[in-house]
């Protein structure tokens, strides 16, 4: 049996429904290449803010390229896993060296830029290229899984890799991209997780729908499950100023700011600080508790401020004047540790 999905239908719906996003009214290359890399991260109502400062700070991969990375790291804070700010700062320089500045739209060129997955590629291609190209991400995943019923976990890269075949197969003759762009758009809009079936453009020929299965795909394996961390946060402030370590390269948290953390402590805070560093502290006060999650971890951070008795250099470690540290990309988690001490420091001080 020919496999075909309602293409007619799907683009008018997809002329009359289409969101509206600012990546969406002017779809260069290099504008889609960051919404779409943003969109990775969360939902797209989230992404706007995001997205609009970035165009004003880095208008194009030659700016963008130029800047110091902690600069691109800091506009990304608050988007997570800063994997991908970095891999955005040096695939803007590839672009800079070695293609004159301007996204490539070749596929073979595309593939060499850092960070650009096989998705990426194609969304460059399709929506700002308009070439013959179907994006597939989650949301078509799930769209093409119900409709026609693929029994397949779409964990499994033989299977994405079907379906990708399949998409492929889908797009229009004379506008693959709107095909591409309205797959998504219905996978993000109607057919989530509790698919809207009754004003599904795709309803006639969707397979599940026919059966009433819609809610039994995408067949999926059971996810990883989450880690808890409890850790011992020290905010160590002398003279105004504060202990930092900056995150190491490769790790998850590379090129963030992070206070000095320690788990499963047998001891209390200062006496551990006194005996791994031979620094003397004073308790001050306990700030409140912080929770939050990151990839599959979810962190419990019980930070204490300390003030230090002498200042001491600390492998690995900064001073950093308070007046600095508003300039500095933090972890989410850490962010809201700075920001509980600064108002306990001084009511009148706010971040940012
Ligand atoms: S009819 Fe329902 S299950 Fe099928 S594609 Fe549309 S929303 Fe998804």
């Amino acid at each position: 049996m020919e496999k075909s999905i309602d293409t007619a239908a799907l683009h008018k719906w997809f002329d009359e429904n289409r969101r509206t996003f600012p990546w969406r009214e002017n779809p260069t290359p290099y504008r889609v290449w960051i919404s779409e890399v943003m969109l990775q991260q969360t939902r797209a109502s989230v992404v706007i803010p995001y997205f609009e400062r970035w165009m004003e700070l880095f208008p194009d991969p030659q700016v963008l390229s130029r800047a110091p990375l902690e600069e691109v790291i800091k506009a990304w804070e608050g988007l997570g896993y800063y994997g991908r700010a970095r891999h955005l700062h040096e695939g803007a320089r590839q672009i800079d060296s070695q293609f004159s500045g301007k996204v490539p739209s070749r596929r073979e060129h595309l593939e060499k830029i850092k960070g650009l997955g096989p998705y990426m590629v194609n969304a460059i291609l399709s929506f700002a290229f308009h070439q013959r190209a179907a994006a597939v991400d989650g949301n078509v995943l799930r769209v093409l899984a119900r409709h026609f019923l693929i029994e397949e976990d779409i964990g499994r890269s033989a299977a994405k890799k079907n379906i990708q075949v399949l998409a492929d197969e889908m797009l229009d003759a004379k506008r693959p991209w709107v095909t591409a762009e309205a797959l998504i758009e219905l996978g993000a809009t109607l057919c989530q997780s509790k698919p809207l079936c009754d004003v599904c453009p795709l309803q006639s020929s969707c397979l599940a729908f026919k059966e009433d299965r819609a809610e039994e795909f995408p067949v999926k394996s059971k996810e990883q499950p989450v880690t808890m961390l409890t850790r011992s946060v020290a905010v160590i402030e002398e003279n105004n100023s504060i202990l930092l370590r900056k995150g190491v390269l490769g790790k998850i948290m590379a090129d963030l700011y992070e206070f000095p953390y320690f788990e499963g402590l047998d001891r209390p805070l200062p006496q551990h600080i006194g005996t791994l560093w031979g620094l003397s502290t004073s308790f001050v006060r306990s700030l409140p508790l912080v929770q939050h999650s990151f990839t599959r971890y979810q962190a419990q951070l019980f930070p204490i401020h300390l003030r230090a008795l002498e200042r001491k250099e600390i492998k690995d470690y900064e001073w950093i004047p308070l007046e600095r540290v508003g300039e500095l990309p933090f972890s989410a988690g850490h962010k809201r540790v700075l920001e509980h001490f600064l108002k306990r420091m001084d009511p009148q001080l706010t971040l940012f």
